[in-house]
């Protein structure tokens, strides 16, 4: 019983997730999906995220200077953060990533495992913004 309620509750998460395309935080994730169902509780939402990038269904992004972000896209790629407003957007870098770990690897004697990008700068509506003002 409780198992079932917990796959509806699921099923409205993740519907509302994927029709929002701006790599939300789970409280925008919270925010829209109250809209629908004022009654979920903020504990249920935040978990289920969780859960879901932990089981690689999601990826949870750690950006900088705006809270983890969830994104229904799973294949590598890149992102850019506006600094002003904290949008987030999808970034299609063409990189090579073996001559990059080449040059990397010789370094003070590390093995590199991993390696981020990631772009800041201020997005469109936020330049619209500034020249307006
Ligand atoms: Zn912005
Ligand atoms: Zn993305």
């Amino acid at each position: 019983m409780i198992k079932k309620r917990n796959t509806l509750q699921k099923q409205i998460v993740f519907e509302t997730f994927s029709d929002l395309h701006n790599h939300p935080s789970a409280g925008m994730v919270l925010e829209a999906v109250r809209e629908k169902y004022p009654g979920i509780s903020q504990a249920t939402v935040y978990r289920l995220l969780a859960e879901a990038a932990e089981e690689g269904e999601i990826l949870r992004l750690q950006l900088q200077g705006t809270a983890d972000r969830y994104d229904v896209t799973l294949k590598p790629h890149r992102h850019i953060v506006c600094r002003l407003c904290g949008a987030v957007a999808d970034v299609d870098l063409q990189w090579d990533a073996q001559a990059v770990l080449a040059c990397t690897t010789a370094h003070e004697g590390f093995t590199v495992e991993d390696c981020h990008i990631e772009f800041s700068g201020i997005c469109s509506q936020c330049s619209r913004n500034q020249v307006s003002n």
